[in-house]
């Protein structure tokens, strides 16, 4: 890794996210005390987002060098995470790390907003244990309707989230119905927002509602706005054209589109 942006924009990147690796599966403390209980020590790097060089990791030759160098494309990491992202930039995009940049920077932000203690004590990002992932997909349209899309919520973590809020909007005027035993649901209008009275445990797949279209144009758009607990909202859309509506067709998470915005 080529090692070019100023210390001084090494110190802000690092404390910009609290001296915590960028990395949510991550999240170590990057600096600590040593021996010398005058001096401390620092695990922690500077990445590049885009590479330094043209033949580095995640190279956007349409940048200049200025830019390359420059903070907004610097991530603070721990030292492994530093080598995974740079050894793996299929997996490590550019997108990805600044997915990463941008909810480090808001964990920390939150740290220093909050009283809340549990951010900061070991550094571990509580969110990353449940996934929550929005799953719609098109159902035979009931007498009046030309479209009908139901909507669930599965948590693909491992831990149980709670306190989910959710957020729809979409491209047409609807008429939704939602699952009253478990969802609460704010005012009857776009954009949707609906809280849970109950948690999704790890594996589960919970219906939120359905929503029915009078309307039948070319195509449909839904935006999810979902966050729980301490995450951050996580942003997805969602797209059927009106050929795919007609086919009933379930529309997998995994083939949602993930929006950083
Ligand atoms: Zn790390």
């Amino acid at each position: 890794m080529r090692d070019d942006f100023p210390e001084k924009d090494k110190q802000t990147l690092a404390k910009r996210v609290g001296m915590l690796c960028s990395n949510p599966n991550c999240s170590k403390p990057t600096v600590g005390p040593r021996d010398d209980p005058t001096k401390a020590v620092s695990i922690g790097v500077a990445a590049h987002i885009t590479a330094a060089s043209p033949q580095g990791p995640r190279c956007n030759a349409s940048l200049s060098e200025a830019e390359r160098c420059s903070i907004e494309n610097g991530i603070w990491l721990c030292q492994n995470c530093g080598k995974l992202v740079d050894n793996d930039d299929g997996r490590y995009t550019i997108e990805l790390l600044r997915s990463w940049k941008k909810q480090a920077e808001g964990m920390a932000l939150r740290g220093v907003e909050t009283n809340s203690s549990f951010l900061h004590s070991s550094g571990a990002n509580l969110s990353k244990e449940y996934k929550l992932l929005p799953i719609v997909h098109a159902e035979q349209p009931n007498p009046g309707q030309a479209h009908l899309f139901c909507f669930h919520l599965q948590n693909q973590g491992t831990a149980t989230a709670d306190l989910i809020q959710i957020k729809v909007k979409t491209s047409e005027v609807g008429l939704p119905y939602f699952s009253r035993e478990f969802w609460r649901m704010g005012p009857n209008h776009v954009p949707y927002s609906f809280e849970t009275e109950g948690s999704i445990n790890p594996g589960i797949d919970k219906r939120i509602f359905q929503v029915g279209f009078q309307q039948d144009p070319d195509a449909f758009v839904f935006e999810f706005e979902i966050s729980a607990r301490d995450g951050f909202p996580q942003q997805w859309t969602a797209k059927f054209s009106r050929d795919e509506s007609r086919k009933f067709m379930r529309k997998a998470a995994d083939r949602m589109e993930e929006r950083h915005t």
